[in-house]
């Protein structure tokens, strides 16, 4: 099966992506809360003959869906968690559907759905005698509580060759890029309340252990590799300047592009903590919430990738009248597009959607930016693009984005598909591509993964959110895997 009979396949499915991404985009669930999507995509896979087991890695959002038989294994990953507060319609002017509501505004109601278009055009050639296996891998949680980790830690992608994943964005290009490593803390100190003005010798502040830190970490800027990046907010720093606070929270994060580099950072940052306690004479509990590994590039994937969508050509938007009207609203549209090439970036500039297939433009680079995908890179070939499913411009989590992510962005959710189901296919019928592109991956280190999180995180705990259960008619074709399998 080639480009084209991908694509028409893709076409094929048109309207029936087109109606469970909008249905999607119109149930946003945030972080591990994500039942709406699971079981809509889960649905969608078991009526292709996909066999799906659910609750990969001990998280019920997450499963992983096969369909074909024996090796090679190649396949995609879907994202569909949405962003707290970013409530917002289909429309070009800011005006939530709910006040404080969730919102699709990193567009992962388009990337679920493209990447599930993209694994039912492979099941199609499979059927047409095409050998090998395709897996969908539903990945709850990427915006806050990296589900991709569970998965990763658990083994989903053990037995897998090769991934080709995307995330909506305003061009089409793949990403040959790497981007940072990150670890999470949360720190909970707790001292002694008094009265602030008429006992304060006899109140220990929590508040002084967090202040003491962050001093600290201020302090650490100066003397850690220059690409390390600290942050910080404090979430809870009392309730009254009267009282003196018992207790007081703040989160951090230390990133660097290697894991090595953050962890040196975060060994030197639980010390600080220990060194605030002991200055403010509380209690500090240091509670890791997170720890992901860089992407790790494969450049033969995205060489291939940029292939494929120069087979494919650009495409048109439908709604065309909606996009310009929403391309009007951003600020900085058109100096965005100096991050393209300069050869192109006029023709982006015209707007309102810039669809000219790229070949990877940042090879050698690492991006300011964090994603749970970097754990997969580690212990998979990962290949990764962008598609234009936003006006050009678009930043990442507005509200333009949420508009568009539940309308005009249909055009380059099926480029997306095609482009995922046309490369995948490509991996599963050219030996010898599969051997570069895993020859790549073992070249740069091979699957070294140790994943930072301790055993027995449990990120319902650690994000407090109740666990939830999905409702689905379980045939025999869905498999509820449990702690011991
Ligand atoms: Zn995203």
């Amino acid at each position: 099966m080639d480009t084209e009979s991908v694509a028409a396949s893709v076409d094929a499915r048109r309207e029936q992506l087109t109606a469970l991404s909008r249905k999607i985009w119109e149930h946003p669930q945030t972080a591990f809360e994500e039942t709406y999507a699971a079981e809509q995509l889960i649905d969608a896979l078991i009526e292709r003959g996909f066999t799906v087991d659910v609750g990969v890695g001990d998280i019920e959002t997450a499963f992983l869906a096969r369909y074909g038989d024996g090796s090679p294994v190649v396949g995609t990953l879907g994202e569909y968690d949405a962003l707290p507060g970013l409530s917002q319609r289909a429309t070009a002017n800011r005006e939530p559907v709910e006040d404080g509501a969730p919102g699709h505004g990193c567009g992962h109601n388009l990337f679920g759905v493209g990447s599930l278009g993209g694994a039912l055009a492979v099941a199609d050639a499979i059927d047409d005698g095409l050998e090998g296996t395709v897996i969908y891998a539903g990945t709850p949680a990427e915006e806050g509580g990296s589900g991709k980790t569970y998965m990763t830690r658990a083994g989903a992608f053990d037995d897998v060759d090769a991934l080709v994943s995307w995330h909506p964005g305003w061009y089409n290009a793949p990403t040959a890029a790497s981007c940072l490593a990150v670890d999470s803390f949360e720190v909970t100190a707790r001292g002694t309340p008094s009265h602030a003005a008429a006992a304060p010798e006899a109140g220990r502040s929590a508040l002084d252990a967090i202040q003491l830190l962050n001093t600290a970490v201020e302090y650490m800027r100066e003397h850690v590799p220059d690409p390390v990046r600290l942050h910080y907010v404090i979430t809870d720093g009392g309730a009254a300047p009267n009282v003196v606070p018992a207790e007081a929270t703040a989160e951090y994060l230390v990133r660097a592009p290697s894991r090595t580099q953050v962890e040196t950072v975060s060994e030197w940052f639980r010390n600080a903590a220990r060194g605030a306690a002991l200055m403010a004479d509380v209690d500090v509990e240091v509670t890791q919430t997170g720890g992901v590994y860089g992407v790790r590039p494969n450049e033969t994937l995205a060489a291939t990738i940029g292939e494929v969508m120069t087979d494919l050509g650009g495409f048109d938007v439908t709604d065309r009248a909606l996009a310009a009207d929403l391309h009007e609203t951003l600020e900085n549209g058109s100096e965005a597009v100096s991050v393209l090439p300069a050869d192109v970036r006029e023709r982006a500039r015209a707007g309102p959607y810039f669809t000219e297939p790229l070949d990877a433009f940042d090879a050698g680079t690492t991006g300011s930016y964090s994603t749970d995908s970097g754990d997969v890179s580690q212990v998979v070939p990962l290949g990764r693009m962008t598609t234009a499913t936003f006006p050009v411009g678009t930043p990442l989590h507005s509200w333009q984005a949420v508009a568009a992510s539940g309308s005009v962005g249909v055009d380059g959710m099926c480029y997306a598909a095609k482009t995922i189901g046309a490369t995948l296919v490509r991996l599963l019928s050219d030996g010898d591509l599969l051997a570069a592109v895993s020859e790549e991956f073992e070249a740069r280190g091979g699957v070294d993964y140790d994943s930072p999180m301790p055993a027995d995180a449990d990120p319902y705990e650690l994000f407090d959110v109740a666990r939830p259960t999905l409702d689905l008619d379980t045939s025999d074709r869905v498999r509820v895997v449990t702690a011991d399998d």
